[in-house]
This record gives structure tokens, C-alpha cells and sequence, in this order.
């Protein structure tokens, strides 16, 4: 089941943010350094990963970068706290990459597309939202592994709230569950809004969906 179009994701974000070659470098180049470093890059980690960059450049891309909501920039303007799906802050969601190191991800579906963007297994470690259970899933070269347990799924919020980044509003909703009956008393004894109920396969290929193309994909301008 893909996501409704009207979901605003970070393929739709970027695909609508007009970002010129140098400001994509940029994007690019900090999801890489997150890829391999597993945490928040300050802006002197940035600027010695794109040629002839100076800060001042740099902030303005950046603070057009999360304006447009493809990172979160935080509030002293000198840190990329996260950058979809990665996240800088400890979530309930660690990947542990094949080739690099283990790092959080904003949220279950974050977690599930990373290994896919990065071209790279993948171990995730999570927990069920409603009894805390763990939750591992593997995923391979080849596409979705080994899961447990066998019986986990992922909601997906529909709602979109436009006050803040989709990091703070909508991705703590995004998660696992141990069993669909966990996640439904879940969603009972919480006021929650709208969702999407995914099985473990659904949510990989929204996953793939959403962050496959992240880092391949060629900038909209070329100015
Ligand atoms: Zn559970």
C-alpha cells in the first residue's frame, strides 16, 4: 500500500524545494558525513566536505535547507541536529549500518529507508511503542529480512501538523509495534489522529519510496 500522495515527505519536500547545484551538494554531502559518522555535524564538520565554501554560504544554505524542512538546524545556527532519516538525538530507533556506524533514525519508517538510501545492510533495533518489547529488523542488499516479532507492524500518522519540523510532529508517531493488537490498543488509549496501518512490508517500500532516490537523484536547478 503506497502513501497517499498528499503525505508531505521528504522526497515531496525536496522535489518542491528548487535547490541549485551548490545548495544540493550541500544536502548531499551532510547525509553522507551522517551516514558515516552516526551524529550531528557542526558547521565546521560541513564546510571541509564541499570545495570552495565559505560559512557564511554555508548558514544561508543551511537555514534554507531547513526551511524547506530537509534538516533541523538548531537553534544557535551552528549544528545540524538532524537530517531526514537521520536523527542526532537518541530516538527509539538505532540502525546499526553494515559499513558504518549504528545511528538513530527520526522514526520507524526513517529507520526501515536508510539502509535502502545508503546502499547498505542494515540491523535496526527498536522497541514495540505500546509494551516496550524489542523489535529487530534486518535489512539486506536484496530488499527487507528477518523481523521479530514475527507479528510487528508500523502506524503511520496522517494528520499534518505545520507548526513545527515533521521531525518533532510527525515522526515520534511513526513506529513499531510488536502485533496489530498493540498497536490498535495503542491508538485506543491515546486521542490519536488519522493513520495508516502497515504491515512490516508496507512500511519497508514506503521507506524505499520515500528515501531510495535521496541521494541520487539530480538538483531541480542547475543554477
Ligand atoms: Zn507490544
Amino acid at each position: 500500500m503506497p502513501l497517499p500522495k498528499s503525505i508531505n515527505t521528504i522526497a515531496s519536500r525536496l522535489a518542491n524545494a528548487d535547490l541549485t547545484q551548490r545548495e544540493e551538494d550541500v544536502r548531499r554531502a551532510i547525509l553522507k558525513a551522517f551516514g558515516t559518522s552516526g551524529t550531528s555535524l557542526t558547521v565546521g564538520d560541513i564546510i571541509t566536505l564541499v570545495q570552495g565554501l565559505n560559512r557564511h554560504d554555508l548558514s544561508r544554505i543551511c537555514c534554507k535547507l531547513a526551511e524547506r524542512d530537509l534538516i533541523v538546524w538548531d537553534e544557535t545556527g551552528q549544528c545540524v541536529q538532524s537530517a531526514y532519516p537521520f536523527s542526532g538525538l537518541p530516538t527509539a530507533h538505532k540502525v546499526h549500518l553494515k559499513d558504518g556506524p549504528a545511528v538513530f533514525a527520526l522514526c520507524a519508517v526513517d529507520a526501515l529507508g536508510m539502509p535502502v538510501m545508503l546502499g547498505q545492510a542494515a540491523h535496526i533495533v527498536s522497541r514495540c511503542a505500546h509494551c516496550d518489547a524489542p523489535i529487530e529488523v534486518a535489512v539486506s542488499d536484496e530488499g527487507l529480512g528477518q523481523y521479530r516479532p514475527r507479528d510487528s507492524v508500523v502506524w503511520f500518522p496522517l494528520a499534518e501538523d505545520v507548526c513545527c519540523p515533521v521531525a518533532q510532529s510527525r515522526c515520534p508517531d511513526i513506529n513499531f509495534f510488536c502485533s496489530t493488537e498493540d498497536r490498535n490498543a495503542w491508538w485506543q488509549a491515546r486521542d490519536r489522529p488519522e493513520g495508516l496501518p502497515m504491515t512490516m512490508v508496507e512500511a519497508f517500500e514506503a521507506g524505499r519510496e520515500i528515501f531510495g532516490s535521496l541521494l541520487t537523484r539530480s538538483a531541480s536547478n542547475p543554477g
